[in-house]
């Protein structure tokens, strides 16, 4: 078992890494009296009795919630089920509430257990390798709006996560390469050594291999955990964990959300940031091309989606949050395993860029 420490002052917690569900001593260890797993109608039939069986002890009152599946559902609508199944059942003030499954699961579970009763205690069994490596490391929470992404939320730090990297063997491929894409950006804005590690490993990470994903994700969580530590409400330094996503967004939103799935959308978009820093003579255009090789090894696409214009790029990225005062704030490379944030760069050279991937 591997432990990483997210160091948020009196809100700090462990993130264990590891055989979680067989050797399920850590998660029997949660103290609280009542304690409600919240999860899905795809990972209930997985996982969801092992972990009930984990937590089952005498004089603790155990519940379970199981939420549709799907990006759609993650509404107040839905997480208004959960505050209903707690009040129906009186669940108390003690209870802990379990996320169990995805990234969409994590963030509405945070989300009630930030708002019942003004706030409970909140635990992350993540299963996705997305929700391992990135949404339950930080403590933002939240549900979509219809007038916007990721709109209404809270920071709601978990008092732990246990990660089992087994759950991923179930998991579809195509999410497995999605999730493995903001590995890559962890890799590329903060750490050279592991982006070297991941070219080396990444077939036997992929095979999901045991030890190589134990590292992979104890690594990415850490360098997730110390930006965040950094600066926990994204005032600077969080933001460089956007690398990629200014561009994806803009492409999720112009395809339409569902079409490529974030991780997906986000590995196109490390490209063009990298373009664009070669532009800009930041980086030389050997590292763009390890980048898209490692990339496209893992199944992630490194073009553009085929018949996406300049145009719908620059009006879905104008429109974009972290347009600041009139100036679209980009993060960008200074070289390989360092990232800043500017809105000092040619708009000409956007253009370069955006031009050479809607040919
Ligand atoms: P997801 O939660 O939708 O899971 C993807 C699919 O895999 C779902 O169908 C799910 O039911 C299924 N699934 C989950 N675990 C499985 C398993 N072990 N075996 C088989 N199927 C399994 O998607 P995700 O990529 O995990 O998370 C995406 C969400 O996370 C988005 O809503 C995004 O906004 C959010 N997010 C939040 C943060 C944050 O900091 N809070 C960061 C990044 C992303
Ligand atoms: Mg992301």
């Amino acid at each position: 078992m591997k432990t990483i420490q997210v160091d948020l002052g009196d809100r700090s917690y462990p993130i264990h890494i590891g055989s979680c569900f067989s050797d399920d001593a850590l998660i029997r260890s949660i103290p609280n009296t009542e304690v409600v797993v919240v999860t899905n109608e795809t990972v209930a039939p997985l996982y969801a009795d092992q972990v009930l069986a984990s937590l089952k002890r005498d004089g603790r009152r155990l519940g379970q919630v199981v939420l549709p599946d799907g990006e759609a559902y993650k509404t107040l609508d839905t997480v208004n089920r959960i505050f209903t199944y707690l009040l129906e059942g009186n669940f108390s003030r003690k209870v802990a509430l379990v996320a169990l499954g995805g990234g969409v699961v994590g963030d509405m579970t945070g989300y009630a257990a930030a708002c019942y009763q003004r706030g409970v205690d909140f635990y992350q069994i993540p299963t996705t390798l997305l929700s391992q490596v990135d949404s339950s490391v930080g403590g933002k929470t939240g549900v979509n709006h219809v007038l916007g992404k990721n709109m209404i939320g809270a920071f709601k730090q978990p008092k732990a996560v246990f990660i089992d990297p087994e759950t991923l063997k179930t998991l579809p491929n195509r999410e497995l390469s999605a999730g493995f894409a903001e590995v890559v950006k962890h890799g590329v804005i903060a750490d050279a050594t592991y982006f070297e590690h991941l070219e080396a490993n990444v077939e036997s990470i992929l095979a999901l291999e045991s030890d190589a994903l134990v590292q992979v994700i104890g690594r990415s969580c850490e360098i997730k955990a110390g930006v965040v530590a950094k600066d926990e409400t994204e005032q600077g330094v969080r933001a460089t964990l956007n690398f990629g996503h200014t561009f994806g967004h803009a492409i999720e939103t112009t395809l339409g959300y569902g079409q490529w799935l974030h991780g997906e959308a986000v590995a196109v978009g490390m490209v063009m940031a990298a373009d664009l820093s070669v532009r800009l003579g930041m980086i030389d255009n050997l590292l763009v091309e390890r980048v898209k090789n490692l990339l496209a090894v893992a199944g992630l696409p490194i073009e553009a989606p085929s018949g996406m214009t300049q145009n719908q790029f620059s009006t879905a990225m104008k429109r974009d949050k972290k347009v600041d005062a009139g100036a679209l704030r980009l993060v960008l490379l200074q070289s390989l395993g360092k990232a800043l944030v500017t809105a000092d760069y040619p708009q000409s050279s956007l253009d370069e860029t955006l031009a050479e991937f809607c040919r």
